[in-house]
């Protein structure tokens, strides 16, 4: 069997791993950037407790590699922007093991490595043609032109949120707008930082969330409510907007805040502007000729950090059913209610990124059973 996986991001390295050296199966990758260029280098994310308990079970090598290479994510708190604790959790009172905190350049170049050898760099997937046996025959645009590398009998979407395979076979998916705005930023001098581990601070329903990864940088990602408007007011994207976004009423920040506030000033031009986004579940397309994993299956909305986490368990149960020679269909009936459950509940935990939600009547109902219950299934719910 012929399997061409395009973009090696997250769900893609690791299946092109997992694939890798499986009697019966050839696998090639396909990635748009240039070896060594890792898109998105230069902000950072945290990786829950479930991707780790996937690797662990699945591919221990990935999963050692992975912890040696961040630092452990033990604690979440939330906080007011005065500093008021309103949440603070123990990750091991809902999880097996801590998740992680890496920087996004880390991610990929330890996930990209071991497939290395059987990736092409610099070729953007742009056309798809099927030979005279009905096998999708990729068309590539790479620095020399067009290129095509033969007919594969399954083609794997690993090419994210915007993933040119998805439009293709399936058409462009429609997302809907949470309505909210989300920046990140990573700070690289940052000694004098007064945190470490995951924090959440809040002024109203516009959020502040930050934490320590390796190499003595924080990360920091903003969020604020976009009030019925369709696009990110250029008026709120400079350092006095932003001050008087997280400045407590008539009050002063807390130590976190007000550090997080200076460097958004000193680091404004770095900062990366998104919208919060979900799209619907596609999970494959083309008769089954065409299978979807990570963002290009199910984009979700970012708040319980779960994007980068549900495209890990995509790409460990992919290679798990594809080595032993199940179908596509497998793994949707393995995936899509695992991933309805973690999308609906990442959009339900975002009640407080927008009015007219109380911060802190929100905050402290995510304290209590129904909440934690969930939180543990999120976790621990691995294949
Ligand atoms: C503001 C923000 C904060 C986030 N924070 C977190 C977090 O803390 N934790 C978390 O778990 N997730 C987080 N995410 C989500 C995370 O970024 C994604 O969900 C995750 O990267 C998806 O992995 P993937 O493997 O599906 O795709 P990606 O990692 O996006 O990889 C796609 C790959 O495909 C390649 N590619 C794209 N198009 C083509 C093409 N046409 N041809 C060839 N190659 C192509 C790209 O170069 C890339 O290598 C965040 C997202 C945002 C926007």
């Amino acid at each position: 069997m012929r399997i061409g996986i395009i973009g090696t991001g997250v769900a893609g390295s690791l299946l092109a791993e997992a694939l890798l050296d499986s009697p019966g199966i050839d696998v090639a990758a396909f990635e748009r950037v240039a070896p060594g260029e890792h898109a998105e280098a230069g902000t950072g994310l945290n990786i829950g407790p479930n991707a780790l308990k996937a690797l662990r079970r699945h591919m221990p090598a990935r999963h050692a590699a992975l912890r040696e290479a961040s630092l452990p994510w033990h604690r979440w708190f939330v906080d007011l922007a005065d500093g008021t604790r309103l949440f603070d959790l123990d990750m091991l009172s809902v999880a097996e093991e801590p998740g992680v905190r890496i920087r996004w350049s880390e991610l990929y170049r330890l996930l990209r490595a071991p497939a290395a050898g059987c990736t092409r760099n610099a070729h953007v997937l742009e056309a798809l043609e099927e030979d005279a046996a009905g096998r999708l025959v990729p068309v590539f645009r790479t620095p020399d032109g067009l290129t095509r590398h033969g007919s594969f009998d399954l083609l794997v979407g690993g090419d994210g949120r915007y993933s040119r395979l998805r439009a293709l076979t399936a058409g462009e998916p429609t997302s809907t707008l949470l309505g909210v705005c989300i920046w990140r930023l990573l700070v690289t001098e940052a000694a004098d930082c007064p945190y470490d581990d995951y924090g959440q601070w809040f002024n109203g329903n516009a959020r502040l969330l930050s934490f320590r990864v390796p190499g003595g940088a924080v990360y920091i990602a903003g969020t604020f409510p976009l009030n019925g408007s369709e696009t990110i007011p250029e008026a709120m994207k400079t350092a006095e907007a932003q001050r008087a976004l997280f400045t407590p009423d008539g009050g002063t920040p807390g130590p976190a805040v007000a550090w997080m506030l200076d460097k958004i000033e000193e680091h404004l031009p770095e900062i990366h502007w998104a919208r919060s986004a979900t799209s619907p579940v596609q999970r494959h397309a083309a008769g089954g000729r065409a299978l979807f994993l990570g963002d290009s299956a199910q984009a979700m909305v970012p708040t319980l950090g779960q994007g980068a986490t549900q495209a890990v368990e995509c790409g460990v149960v992919a290679g798990v059913v594809l080595k032993r020679g199940g179908t596509v269909a497998e793994i949707a009936a393995l995936r899509d209610p695992r991933v309805k459950f973690v999308s609906d509940f990442s959009w339900e935990a975002s009640d407080t990124l927008v009015p007219p939600c109380d911060v802190v009547a929100g905050t402290r109902a995510k304290m209590q059973a129904p909440f934690m219950d969930k939180l543990r299934q999120l976790y621990t719910d691995v294949v």
